[in-house]
């Protein structure tokens, strides 16, 4: 299958932009580009915001039932299309391709669920003070939503929003990544082939900041959903709040890691490798801060690293790559100026560390040991293929270092021990713990950050909550 052009869905239709414009998208692994996509202009926003007030009208009309079957019917395309999307993700963001259809497969999954979960949006009725009265509150859909969505997991992050957007009864435009902009569209034909109706479902591409200035403000809109980094989550959330839209914030993080003495450390390191070193450690609830107890530190740091080294680093489309490029050269000099600073403040390199010669945007994965505060990657997220190591001796100390950022998305814990897990999962501020397994990001299960990192879910019911108003009607009927 050739990587195609991308266009805009607006009202139904896949169409140029108003003004012709396009952008390059670069395939990571090689450096080349592989086609363009339309860059939205002002006319090409306005007619997809009024196609989804258009839109709003007919899907909060459509009973749920015929919802989730519509929705029902997306997911099986998806799964149908799961090789051909996967494809285009690993052309265009660098994943594995093993990795990318996992997360393709992984969003019909989240689409089902939904689909389910738009069924059970019920109210509650509400003990009366008088004769004759009935009060009840009713979920109506909140209206028209817009979702900002990044390149790391391009399918996943659409259907995360889509998918609960839809489920509530609301029509959304999407803004995907520039990017990656192939697998979405892929994603979101699989909607429009399952007769979801024009305006339900919009997909932009464009300049984000003049997409996002223009449509939070715009009174059609109702809902803002954004995933990607902090400081620009901190803007969007300053501009949706001068409008007064709801919003979700998915931003984010700097994953602490606690690995107690009498932590398996096979299973740890295992886990806990795979999930730094998946999509080149560019993930937001990637483990990052390795706090691991001082009588395991040696073992366990040497453990991890092996893992680190027996990665395969290539073309995502290759036979046994287990790590692919970074998205573009922008990261792979943020990464490197992280690990640069780190050793020259005395951190130990116990491997990688340097980019990797040839064409793509390619970086080894790095062990950073004896680790302090002071160096700019423990402060910052890496996002990248860095896994920064320090050790303890008191569980209290562990902890305070946990919380010591201001972020809080998603702590690991290993330890064997029933009351040190049940303290960490109650000490460590995160709006996800998992404690000796790797257990978040389910359909079922609630997924977003506190503090810095966020708010809102985007699993779980409270993901579907998120594109709901709760309205309170009495009636007296005698
Ligand atoms: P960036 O800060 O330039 O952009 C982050 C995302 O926000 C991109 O998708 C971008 O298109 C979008 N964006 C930027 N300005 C915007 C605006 N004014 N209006 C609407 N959208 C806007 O960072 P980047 O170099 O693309 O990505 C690296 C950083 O982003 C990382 O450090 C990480 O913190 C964050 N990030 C987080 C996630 C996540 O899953 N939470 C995903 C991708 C990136």
């Amino acid at each position: 299958m050739a990587y195609p052009n991308v266009f805009l869905l607006i009202n139904g239709e896949w169409r140029a932009a108003a003004h012709g414009e396009t952008l390059d998208v670069i395939n990571p692994a090689n450096g080349k580009i592989i086609g363009n996509v339309a860059k939205a202009a002002r006319d090409d926003i306005e007619r997809s915001l009024k196609a989804a007030q258009a839109g709003f009208k007919s899907w909060s009309a459509t009973s749920a039932y015929d919802r989730a079957k519509k929705m029902r019917r997306a997911a099986d395309l998806v799964r149908a299309r799961a090789d051909d999307i996967a494809r285009l993700l690993t052309l265009e963001e660098g994943k594995p391709y093993a990795e990318a259809r996992n997360e393709v497969v992984n969003c019909a999954e989240l689409i089902d669920w939904f689909a389910d979960e738009a069924r059970r949006t019920y109210g509650r009725l509400i003990p009366a003070r008088q004769a004759g009265v009935m009060s009840a509150t009713v979920k109506e859909p909140v209206g028209p939503a817009i979702g900002f969505t990044p390149w790391n997991f391009p399918v996943a992050q659409v259907t995360r929003k889509l998918a609960p957007a839809l489920a509530a009864g609301c029509s959304i435009v999407i803004k995907a990544p520039e990017e990656t902009p192939a697998s979405p569209a892929a994603l979101i034909q699989c909607f429009v082939d399952a007769d979801i109706a024009p305006g339900v479902i919009g997909l932009l591409y464009g300049e984000p900041s003049e997409i996002s200035s223009y449509a939070i403000p715009h009174p059609t809109i109702r809902k803002v959903s954004f995933t990607g980094s902090v400081p620009v989550g901190k803007h969007l959330a300053a501009l949706a709040s001068a409008h007064m839209k709801r919003i979700t914030m998915e931003l984010g993080g700097h994953g602490p890691v606690i690995v107690c003495e009498d932590a398996d450390l096979e299973s740890a390191a295992s886990a806990l490798a795979m999930a730094k070193f998946r999509n080149a450690g560019q993930v937001c609830v990637a483990p990052t801060r390795f706090i691991v107890h001082e009588a395991v530190y040696a073992e366990f740091t040497d453990l991890f690293t092996k893992k680190a080294q027996a990665l395969k680093i290539g073309d995502g489309l290759d036979a046994g790559t287990t790590m692919g490029p970074l998205i573009n050269e922008r990261r792979r000099a943020s990464v490197e100026r992280l690990i640069a600073d780190a050793v020259e403040k005395g951190a130990s390199l116990k491997c990688g560390g340097e980019r990797i010669a040839g064409d793509g945007f390619f970086f080894q994965p790095t062990v950073l040991a004896d680790v302090t505060t002071e160096m700019v990657a423990m402060n910052e997220e890496p996002f990248g293929p860095i896994a920064l190591f320090m050790s303890y001796s008191k569980l209290d100390d562990a902890i305070a270092e946990a919380n010591r950022l201001p972020f809080g998305l998603a702590a690991y814990v290993w330890t064997r021990d029933a009351k040190k897990a049940s303290a960490l999962g109650r000490g460590i501020e995160s709006g996800m713990v998992t404690i000796n397994h790797l257990g978040i990001a389910l359909p079922e299960t609630p997924y977003g950050g506190i503090r810095e990192s966020g708010y809102g879910s985007e699993g779980g019911p409270e993901a579907v909550e998120a594109y709901l108003n709760t309205k309170f009607v009495s009636h007296l009927s005698e």
